[in-house]
């Protein structure tokens, strides 16, 4: 039955009470819900005996293995704060390759027989469960290896509670690897790269002559982009829920010419939606520091205070999915997708990131004295350096279908990696690498005729929107990830990267130190060398320009523009040798990945095909022929010839695409040129199914056509 406009205006209106999670304290100040359900270190030096406490902290904060005595006490704790928070079940909760989280839930409650039932938790509970590996993705270790898999506590993320309506679950953050010790998840080599980079790092902080900082953390401070629209235009439109995109739509009288949704005032429906998801983020110890509208209608960001690399992927994770679930609350859907709709600017995550001392410093912090710039400067060189030498690997760790119609699209980073570092901080690279950094008079900075370094701009007019890689005062910001991605996976590569980089400045260091030369004079020739050796990566002009891409290719950086062109950078021997040396990644587990993540490509596309398809076949073709038939009836033969015209190029454009997308057209012996036939072929095979769709919705009546139309899906709020 065709719908009204009527029927989808009344669904945008909503009902703030329609639900019960989370009302009842939706007014309390925040400091009251912060941390509620976290089973945080607060709580455990609450409810932990003093001892096993303080041999917890320990054990985390110099980064041990855990002494596995210490379990039966902290199992028995966090049970009973569980129970009394209303959980009745627990659960390990874990980040397979699918790139979503997982959950087995397991009851607290063992019957006794007696028609009781008694809450049982132990300590073995705790640190281990046992989830059928053989349903998640391994990419080739399954098939050489058992099926079995188990999941192991992390305690240095904290347990949470999840709250429903009708319950509460105890969710305890683990790794999931194979019984012979593969990882099967994102966590364990995002843990192994936060090793690495420490190692890295305090060794070099050493020749710096710091010997308090005993850890490096790697922090991340994830910006969300992310699109709401009402929940009943989601559900009218099968390629939404099925593919997280619209795979159909023409262009909108008004997208986002009028630059008058950016920053704008937040709609009321909206901001009780932000409002709430705070609230529950809140509870969850996620703290959030800033909401805003973004560039496209309906398009919206929110940002959390950034947290070490382990524990802030966690929070993002969880962010995503309570983004999604208080939506529907509000009769909204969260779409997380990096480009839900052609045309209109898709959404991204900016992946903030630096190394910080467990003494609290910051180490891309310029800091205030001659010396903290040089230490400053060491670690930016070595950032620099990783950048440049693995773009490929870099640009590999973030591709996925969703991210293919976003990059290089003129609204997102190129494909292009580069580095911005600003007019200042490039400047001071420029005068290191032509040597006007010798002379060092008493209060100098390297010659340079500045004390210290100002201050890095953090904010305002010397920012480079267009950046995939910018420096922002005090870390680095990864700009290119996509909105729906696990910051895991990047991090980690991030990580491992800059920690190979540190390891070879920080041999050159000693090498120049053991030959009798002072800090300063030591360091000034290794900048300049490796400034020089990788200043190519380095830009500060518009990314989305022509000249730019022209430049990129003379200066030899890649331009790697589809999925299947970057994820050979996976396995490539540089990230082989670097991922095996560190101890991050194992060759087995990296191709294990890289299969993983080509197979992955090759499934989405397949189903936003069969999709499409289906869609053209059993909706639009179908609302064409009635209309079709209304003209004839009519007797209007002209434009009746004129539909009869479209309607025939989108049948042909149809079969196209059924027959691209047959299984039994589509090489499968190999998985890499199976991914390039999917985009080489099936895609454009879509494009142009969806063109003819796209002007047919253009003629067809309003009132038989059946999919909501972007003006109606971007515009209602
Ligand atoms: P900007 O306006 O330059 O983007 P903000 O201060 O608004 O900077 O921070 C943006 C994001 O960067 C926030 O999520 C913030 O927590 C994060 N961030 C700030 N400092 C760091 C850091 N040292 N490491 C990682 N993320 C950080
Ligand atoms: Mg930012």
């Amino acid at each position: 039955m065709p719908r009204t406009r009527q029927q989808n205006v009344l669904a945008a209106q909503w009902a703030p009470n329609g639900h019960s999670l989370g009302a009842s304290d939706l007014t309390a100040p925040d400091n009251q819900v912060f941390g509620l359900n976290v089973f945080s270190p607060a709580v455990q030096r609450q409810r932990l005996p003093r001892d096993i406490f303080r041999r917890l902290q320990q054990t985390l904060a110099r980064g041990e293995i855990l002494d596995t005595s210490l379990a039966d006490s902290v199992a028995q704790a966090m049970k009973d704060w569980a129970l009394e928070r209303g959980a009745t079940h627990y659960t390990h909760w874990f980040q397979p390759l699918t790139g979503m989280t997982a959950e087995k839930h397991d009851s607290f409650y063992a019957p006794t027989g007696e028609g009781t039932a008694l809450a049982e938790f132990s300590g073995k509970e705790l640190i281990q469960g046992e989830p059928d590996a053989s349903s998640f993705p391994t990419g080739g270790i399954r098939a050489t290896f058992e099926a079995r898999g188990y999941t192991a506590w992390d305690p240095t993320s904290p347990a949470f509670i999840l709250e429903n309506p009708n319950g509460a679950v105890l969710c305890i953050p683990t790794a999931f690897a194979s019984w012979t010790g593969e990882a099967l998840d994102h966590k364990i080599p995002l843990l192994r790269s936060m090793d690495a980079l420490s190692k890295s790092a305090v060794r070099a902080l050493r020749l710096f002559g710091d010997a308090s900082a005993q850890r490096v953390f790697t922090t991340v401070g994830p910006e969300q982009e992310y699109f709401l629209i009402d929940e009943q235009f989601y559900f009218e439109r099968p390629d939404l829920f099925t593919t997280g995109r619209t795979l159909f739509g023409a262009k909108p009288p008004k997208g986002h010419e009028l630059d008058d949704h950016y920053f704008g005032s937040i709609p009321e429906r909206i901001l009780a939606y932000m409002l709430d998801t705070e609230r529950e983020l809140a509870k969850l110890g996620i703290p959030v520091k800033t909401r805003h509208n973004e560039v496209a209608p309906n398009q919206y960001e929110i940002a959390p205070v950034f947290e070490n690399s382990n524990v802030g992927s966690d929070h993002q994770q969880l962010t995503m999915q309570i983004m999604q679930n208080v939506a529907r609350r509000y009769r909204l859907v969260c779409l997380l997708h990096e480009k839900p709709f052609a045309g209109v600017n898709g959404s991204g995550k900016h992946n903030n990131w630096s190394m910080g001392t467990d003494t609290g410093k910051n180490l891309l912090d310029p800091g205030d004295t001659p010396h903290e710039n040089l230490e400053f400067l060491f670690f930016c060189a070595a950032v620099i350096q990783a950048v440049n030498k693995h773009q490929g690997l870099l640009r590999a760790s973030i591709a996925s279908p969703g991210q293919d119609h976003r990059l290089g699209a003129n609204e997102a980073p190129p494909a292009i990696i580069s580095i911005f570092l600003g007019y200042q901080l490039e400047e001071v690279f420029e005068a290191i690498e032509r040597g006007e950094a010798g002379e060092t008079t008493p209060g100098s900075f390297l010659g340079l005729g500045t004390p210290v370094l100002p201050p890095l701009p953090m904010h305002g007019g010397d920012r480079n929107r267009t950046s995939p890689f910018a420096f922002t005062g005090n870390k680095f910001e990864f700009r290119a990830l996509g909105s729906s991605m696990s910051p895991s996976f990047p991090n980690t590569v991030l990580n491992t990267i800059v920690a190979e980089a540190i390891d070879e400045l920080a041999t050159q260091l000693e090498d120049a130190l053991q030959g009798g030369a002072d800090l300063e004079a030591a360091l000034r020739p290794i900048l300049q060398r490796t400034y020089a050796a990788n200043k190519q990566i380095v830009f500060g002009g518009d990314n989305y320009s022509e000249e730019w891409h022209a430049e990129a290719a003379k200066r030899g950086l890649l331009n790697l523009r589809a999925t299947p062109d970057a994820l050979p950078y996976l396995v490539n021997a540089d990230a082989e040798s670097m991922f095996s040396k560190y101890g991050v990644l194992s060759e087995r587990e990296l191709e294990s990945r890289y299969e993983v993540f080509l197979e992955q490509y090759v499934t989405k596309l397949n189903i936003e095909a069969e999709t499409a398809a289906s869609i053209a076949r059993t909706m639009l073709l179908p609302a064409a022929a009635r209309y079709h038939a209304e003209l004839l009836a009519a007797q209007l033969s002209d434009l009746a010839g004129e539909t009869s015209e479209l309607i025939e190029r989108f049948t042909d454009a149809i079969r196209a695409l059924e027959s691209a997308n047959l299984s039994e057209n589509q090489p499968h012996d190999d998985v890499l040129e199976h991914a390039r036939y999917m985009h080489d072929t099936v895609l454009p095979a879509m494009s142009d199914m969806r063109a003819a769709a796209d002007r047919l919705e253009k003629v067809v009546a309003d009132d038989l056509w059946p999919l909501p139309k972007y003006s109606e899906i971007l515009f209602i709020k």
